[in-house]
């Protein structure tokens, strides 16, 4: 089938539960991508938070090539070599003994949740099966984790929720307090709250909840979906709080593009998942392995990693500049390289209006909710890309009807 797919395409042949912009990209160099017609654009969204090393970087290229011409699926009736370096890589960088591969960070999730649940049941019995999360929080779309996710609008119409899940309110430890007690088996958490609209969690509330954790023998358990991998200018958001979890979920980033989901956990923990309690065709396949494996490699170096607060910097000097000719931000919010702007009263919820707007001028950023514009660059987006991104983001902010 020779022919070029359209966004007209798109609306005719797939399901309708995305609506994409106009534009259809079709190549990715760094921090700049063109579509159809050659128009290039600056990357702010990094794909979600995915692309943290830009598109086509050297070491993935490599990486994705050679294992794709060596061997691509195995199945877990057998062990792969990239599986088993890329699990001892991240233990030996964690407070992790034990990995577990899958496909998103849905599947990361949805494991995590079924060891605590399992967990709880072989060490306390089968009453204690409460689950603590937080309103606004985002931890996937199976039906578990969007029921244990914090926003009602993705669990509505979908008929009865699995039942033992509360909801606290987010950096609020007194909340939080009411609800963990001798029935819960896990507190699922992002550091930092992404789709919820980029909000780190205080150190207190952190702290926090550990202490509540091991008052009651509750299983931490950190989503570092989105903010993991370097994202905060640590490897994972636990090592800035230093506040260590009981079970850590990992994923986009850990590919940089290539789809990989992992669970991170300690002996005590991984112990309960015996031969056949949970699993997955893919999860831990070696082209993901390989991929995930030079990902983390190079990002977790004083490179990579210093160099994400330089452009937090530089990203919130050039977001102050602009607020403070159009004053169309609250507050610019976020660690590393995960920002958040909060509309101000005048540009109350344009955040869709600002996205289509930066694709006319040549940018792609993303939305946290109508009313928050954020940011997810590639964690080595060049210091020049930056300045041309934002310029382009003022002329969008210059050309909405406010
Ligand atoms: N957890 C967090 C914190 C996320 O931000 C996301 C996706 O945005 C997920 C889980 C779900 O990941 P995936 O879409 O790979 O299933």
């Amino acid at each position: 089938m020779n022919w070029t797919p359209t966004r007209d395409d798109f609306t005719t042949y797939m399901l309708p539960n995305y609506n994409p912009q106009a534009v259809i990209p079709v190549r990715g160099q760094g921090s700049r991508l063109w579509d159809q017609d050659g128009n290039e654009f600056i990357d702010f969204a990094g794909g979600i938070a995915v692309n943290a090393l830009g598109h086509a970087h050297p070491a993935l290229v490599n990486a994705l090539k050679t294992q794709g011409e060596q061997l691509w699926h195995l199945s877990n009736v057998y062990a792969n070599e990239p599986a088993i370096r890329l699990a001892r890589t991240l233990v030996d960088a964690t407070f992790a003994d034990k990995a577990f591969f899958c496909n998103s960070g849905g599947e990361a999730n949805e494991a995590a949740l079924k060891l605590a649940r399992r967990y709880a049941h072989d060490h306390h019995g089968a009453s204690k099966d409460r689950i603590v999360s937080f309103r606004q929080s985002f931890h996937g779309r199976t039906w578990f984790t969007v029921s244990v996710g914090g926003q009602e609008k993705y669990t509505e119409g979908f008929g009865p929720i699995p039942g033992g899940i509360v909801h606290g309110e987010y950096n609020n430890l007194a909340s939080a307090a009411e609800l963990i007690n001798h029935d819960t088996c896990a507190v699922m958490v992002e550091p930092m709250q992404g789709e919820g609209g980029v909000t780190p969690a205080t150190q207190a509330f952190l702290q926090g909840l550990r202490d509540l954790c091991d008052q009651h023998d509750a299983l931490l358990i950190f989503d570092e979906v989105q903010c993991g991998v370097g994202r905060t200018g640590h490897l994972y958001a636990y090592m800035a709080y230093d506040v260590i979890p009981d079970i850590l979920t990992s994923a986009k980033a850990l590919g940089g593009g290539f789809p990989i989901g992992a669970m991170l956990t300690t002996d005590k923990i991984a112990d309960v998942f015996v031969v056949g309690t949970h699993g997955s065709t893919y999860g831990g396949n070696p082209l993901a392995c390989a991929v995930g494996l030079a990902a983390v490699e190079t990002i977790n170096s004083a490179e990579v990693l210093e160099g994400v607060a330089r452009r937090h910097a530089l990203f919130r000097e050039h977001l102050n500049k602009i607020n403070k000719r159009f004053g169309c931000f609250a507050e610019i919010r976020g660690m590393g390289l995960l920002m958040g702007a909060e509309f101000s009263d005048k540009y109350h919820e344009m955040g869709r209006d600002t996205l289509a707007a930066a694709v006319k001028e040549g940018l792609m950023v993303l939305v946290a909710g109508p009313n928050v514009l954020r940011f997810a660059p590639s964690l080595i987006i060049p210091e020049a890309d930056i300045a041309e991104g934002m310029a382009r983001l003022e002329h969008a902010i210059a050309s909405l009807a406010v």
